[in-house]
């Protein structure tokens, strides 16, 4: 048996935290959404203020975020914030903050820290290239983008239901732009990633797929 790290990335909506977290529990690893963390930061420079073109106020900034994960979520200064960070405000400013190089650095350093004994599952948009370029399973999640923001408008009416199905789908192609042509670490897809359409499939079905990738690399003696 050997421990491993799984990379899943892909655009927002492909289900990535969904089959992450599935694939997790399988196989007895920890889930790491690396999105929350960079919506954690984002939640915190909107409740400061943080302009995000002074590089002095945003290295300050960092200097004052603490984050780590617990049963429920990740906190923020040990403040749980899992649901406040899924509001479409932070959505809305999120691309523009995790653009940003020193809040790659901050959030990538952490991450690969996050890994460094492997049994982990990890996703986001840059973990096959930047976090874990070893990473021995990498997948890159695609979805259609009606089935995108099909998903992602079921999601978010529960919570808001004056929500339109036009401003999601704005919101998914703005950070799908700002997400793959931003200039530190741009969402592409790793050259070893095995690449997993799931719009014409149920979850069960991408679970099956990627556990039998999993266990063919764990059980590699
Ligand atoms: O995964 P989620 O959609 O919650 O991520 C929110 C945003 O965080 C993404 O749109 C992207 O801008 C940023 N992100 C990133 N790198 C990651 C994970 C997320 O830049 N590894």
């Amino acid at each position: 048996m050997k421990d491993i790290i799984i990379a899943i990335d892909g655009f927002s909506s492909t289900g990535k935290s969904t089959l992450a977290k599935q694939l997790a529990q399988r196989l007895g690893y920890t889930y790491i959404d690396s999105g929350a963390m960079y919506r954690a930061i984002t939640l915190y420079f909107m409740r400061h203020d943080i302009a995000l073109n002074n590089q002095e106020e945003v290295l300050l900034a960092l200097d004052h975020i603490e984050l780590h994960f617990d049963e429920n979520g990740i906190c923020l200064n040990k403040e749980p914030v899992d649901a406040a960070i899924r509001t479409m405000e932070v959505s809305a400013k999120v691309s523009e903050v995790s653009a940003l190089e020193a809040v790659r650095k901050f959030a990538v350093a952490q991450q690969q820290r996050m890994g460094v004994h492997k049994k982990m599952v990890m996703d986001g948009r840059d973990i096959g290239t930047i976090v874990f370029p070893e990473a021995e399973l990498k997948i890159y999640l695609t979805a259609d983008p009606e089935v995108r923001t099909q998903r992602r408008y079921d999601e978010l009416k529960i919570k808001s239901p004056e929500i339109s199905r036009q401003e999601v789908q704005a919101n998914l192609a703005h950070r799908d732009h700002l997400d793959s042509t931003r200039a530190f670490d741009p969402l592409r897809k790793a050259d070893d990633a095995r690449e997993l359409n799931n719009s014409g499939l149920s979850m069960q079905e991408q679970l099956d797929i990627a556990e039998d990738w999993a266990l063919q690399l764990i059980q590699q003696s």
